[in-house]
């Protein structure tokens, strides 16, 4: 179970989370869905804690990491490890091929054994479907496969939580469904999941919950039909409308 409570941050003077709490239990997707600089991603990052954030608590089962106090790089490292992170642009290793960066984080950060990170990396990239493209760079993949790349390099980590910021939205439209049937299978294979993407009809058969998400906060949450067909606040009608 993912907790996150009063998560703040601040760039420079502008307040970009402004106390953010969300819940999100074990097996449970979440999407969330809001208007461009609204907070999401910088959200996703404080999760990863690739931004640091100047206030709040996450807790991840029995981890916690409180920004209260800055915590140690050591601590933030260490909490890191317990999401994975799939990035809009895949942010692969281009030199690598596509084995070689399922295998890079095992070996380099678990330690694995070479032959053992190959096996498992072998096995994930045959079950997002590249079993012909594991020795493939970057450049010679279509941008749907490098994204699946990416969900197998975040997986080989052994998350707790997946974390996905618009994985589909670098992506050309034809490219679109092979990404977000990986991303169906694993929510009911029962992966906990947190995503921000503007795909409604995945937020409508798969989000367990629909988070709207503006200036900085979670305005409202709920089960995606209510959400979509009957929003509370005046705020995610507008956004439902003029996405829609
Ligand atoms: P989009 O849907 O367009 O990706 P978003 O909801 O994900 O938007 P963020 O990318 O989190 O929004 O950005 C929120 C705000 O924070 C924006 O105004 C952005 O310019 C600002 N911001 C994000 N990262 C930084 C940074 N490293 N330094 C300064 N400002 C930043």
């Amino acid at each position: 179970m993912l907790v996150v409570e009063g998560l703040r941050k601040t760039f420079e003077n502008h307040e970009v989370l402004k106390g953010v709490h969300l819940t999100v239990r074990k097996g449970e997707v979440v999407v969330i869905i809001g208007p461009s600089g609204s907070g999401k991603t910088t959200l996703l990052r404080c999760l990863n804690v690739l931004e640091i954030p100047d206030e709040g608590t996450l807790t991840i089962d029995d981890e916690q990491l409180q920004f209260t106090t800055k915590p140690s790089k050591k601590e933030m490292i260490r909490f890191r490890r317990l999401t994975g992170m799939v990035f809009q642009a895949y942010n692969l290793f281009p030199h690598m091929t596509a084995l070689e960066n399922v295998m890079e984080g095992p070996i380099t950060v678990k330690r694995l054994k070479k032959h053992e990170a190959k096996e498992k990396a072998e096995q994930l990239l045959m079950k997002v479907g590249l079993k012909d493209q594991m020795h493939m760079y970057p450049f010679q993949l279509s941008g749907g496969q490098q994204q699946r790349v990416g969900i197998a390099r975040a997986l080989a980590m052994e998350p707790k939580v997946l974390l996905f910021d618009e994985p589909t939205s670098a992506l050309d439209p034809e490219l679109v469904g092979e990404v977000l049937k990986v991303m169906k299978d694993l929510a009911n294979e029962g992966m906990t999941m947190v995503v921000v993407t503007h795909e409604m009809r995945f937020a409508r058969e798969v989000a367990d919950e629909v988070i709207f998400f503006d200036e900085g906060m979670m305005i409202e949450r709920g089960h995606p039909e209510q959400l979509f067909t009957n929003p509370t606040h005046e705020r995610t009608r507008q956004f439902l409308q003029r996405i829609q």
